[in-house]
């Protein structure tokens, strides 16, 4: 191994939460570095993690033509416009997605060159001291010494032991990737990366069944929202079976068997073509942390931090999916801003409470801050205003009505408290919510703000005055 490399900071794992700590450590003039093992499906190293790889923008590419597709067939006609058949080109389609994502992986190491942040690929190992090794794709080693680093290793998919990735069975890697439509697509799970890639392949044809193990769909979500959500899913034809728990699995001649008990306990067999796998993530930490460096993993293999992103080793820091908190990439990219300024000695800070959820699905599904259930639960006041999308003119322009905004305010302040949506384009809006939020705002602050008409955002600002039982475009 040749000499150490001195930084003031290394950041192992180039996702959003490493690649944004790394961008705005350089930016604050720190000497800084950062590792990433991930390869391209070109076989070329790629930044950007999981998100630009294969996550939030090759499913975000995928979900956009087979909406297109899936509109020609089911809301062109509502316009008027008619055409022979519609018909897809998977491999064309995968093609687009895989440019999207080189673009984007290609545009992170542009950012790095411009920003002065020495790339290392291969895979990175702390050691006691803040010294990083890394193991490079050629074979050699390289010995880093930091006066700071920064874990950012990530997240993998969750594998159960009766039902081992391969041909048949796949995570999001093989679910965005697949050469034609399977006839039959079974999933594990209801939950975002379920619902979004089964949604994808639903559109383009795919028969769709989501064995869920819980009673509830959607369960984090305000349960108005969830119902909406439910309804519209099934009207699309996705099969959400609830309080199933799969048991085994078997790929055989005619597809993939997978052996469940639905929600009367009764044994139950459901036979696939492709079988997704969307149980959720775990932290990617194996083989991150050599022996004898202090830094604590919990009992999901998570990085102990405090709300800081402090390990309590001096000068160790973690961001993103490998700790605690939600697993999305904007709050990896807030962990790893604020930690960079922290270690330049600014007021870094992230405000947990106002992290927006968004589900991208048809209709779109987004909220922030408390959902009514937990108001309730937590003895909170509260008052509630909603307001439906099917009495919004741009929305019904658009023939998109489904779905509602609903307001939530303390009944004592006004203060918002949560902003829950399903409809078009709420993965856009709930960012009125979040701002409203991060400015203490309240309901009768955002009912006072002019919004365009004809807008979607006007479900927004009537469901803002409709807390207060004033909304214009319905009977309070
Ligand atoms: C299908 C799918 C869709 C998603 N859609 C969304 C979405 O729409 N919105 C959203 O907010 N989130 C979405 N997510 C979640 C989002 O991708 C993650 O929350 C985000 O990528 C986490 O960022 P991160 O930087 O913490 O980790 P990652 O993105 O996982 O990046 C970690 C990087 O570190 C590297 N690494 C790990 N260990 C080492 C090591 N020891 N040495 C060197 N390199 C290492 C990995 O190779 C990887 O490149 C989606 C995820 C999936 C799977």
């Amino acid at each position: 191994m040749s000499e150490q490399q001195q930084f003031d900071v290394v950041v192992i794992g180039a996702g959003p939460a490493g690649y944004h700590a790394a961008i705005r450590a350089a930016q604050l003039g720190l000497k800084t570095a950062c590792i990433d093992a991930a390869l391209g499906k070109d076989g070329k190293p790629a930044l950007g993690g999981t998100c630009l790889r294969v996550g939030c923008i090759p499913s975000k590419a995928l979900l956009d033509s087979s909406r297109q597709f899936w509109n020609m067939g089911h809301l062109f006609d509502q316009h008027g416009i008619s055409f022979d058949k519609p018909a897809i080109d998977v491999k064309k389609m995968v093609a687009r997605k895989d440019g999207i994502v080189k673009q984007f992986t290609g545009g992170i190491a542009a950012l790095f060159k411009a920003n002065k942040i020495t790339a290392f690929y291969g895979f990175g190992q702390l050691q006691p001291g803040n010294v990083v090794t890394v193991k490079q794709h050629d074979g050699s080693e390289v010995a880093l010494k930091a006066t700071n680093v920064i874990l950012a290793a990530g997240s993998d998919s969750i594998e159960l032991p009766f039902a081992k990735f391969g041909e048949h069975i796949i995570d999001n890697v093989g679910a965005l990737d697949l050469e034609k439509v399977p006839k039959r697509l079974g999933v594990i799970g209801a939950g975002v990366i379920g619902l979004e890639l089964g949604s994808v392949w639903k559109r383009l044809g795919a028969e769709v069944t989501i064995l869920e193990g819980l009673p509830n769909f959607l369960a984090a979500a305000d349960a108005e929202v969830s119902k909406v959500a439910a309804r519209e899913f099934k009207k699309q034809g996705l099969d959400i079976k609830l309080g199933c728990k799969c048991t085994a699995t078997e790929v055989k001649k005619d597809g993939v068997h997978i052996r469940y008990t639905d929600d009367k306990d009764a044994a139950q067999e459901l036979v696939v073509d492709k079988l997704l796998v969307a149980v959720g993530r775990r932290a990617a930490t194996k083989g991150l942390l050599a022996e004898g460096t202090g830094v604590q993993l919990n009992e999901r293999g998570q990085i102990v931090v405090d709300e800081h992103c402090h390990t309590g080793v001096d000068g160790v820091w973690a961001v993103g999916d490998c700790v605690r908190g939600p697993m999305l990439a904007h709050k990896g990219f807030e962990e790893g801003i604020a930690v960079a300024e922290l270690i330049a000695g600014l007021p870094g800070h992230v405000n947990f409470d106002t992290i927006p959820w968004v589900i991208y699905t048809e209709p779109e599904i987004a909220w922030v801050g408390k959902t009514e259930e937990q108001l309730k639960a937590e003895g909170i006041p509260y008052k509630a205003g909603s307001f439906p999308f099917a009495a919004v003119g741009r929305a019904v322009a658009m023939a998109e009505p489904a779905g509602f905004v609903k307001v939530l305010a303390h009944a004592e302040t006004d203060t918002i408290l949560g902003m829950h949506l399903v409809g078009a384009n709420v993965s856009e809006l709930v960012h009125e919510g979040v701002l409203a939020m991060e400015f203490k705002g309240s309901a009768d602050d955002l009912a006072r703000i002019c919004h365009a008409h004809p807008s979607l955002s006007e479900a927004v600002h009537d469901a803002a005055m409709a807390v207060h039982k004033r909304a214009i475009h319905k009977a309070n």
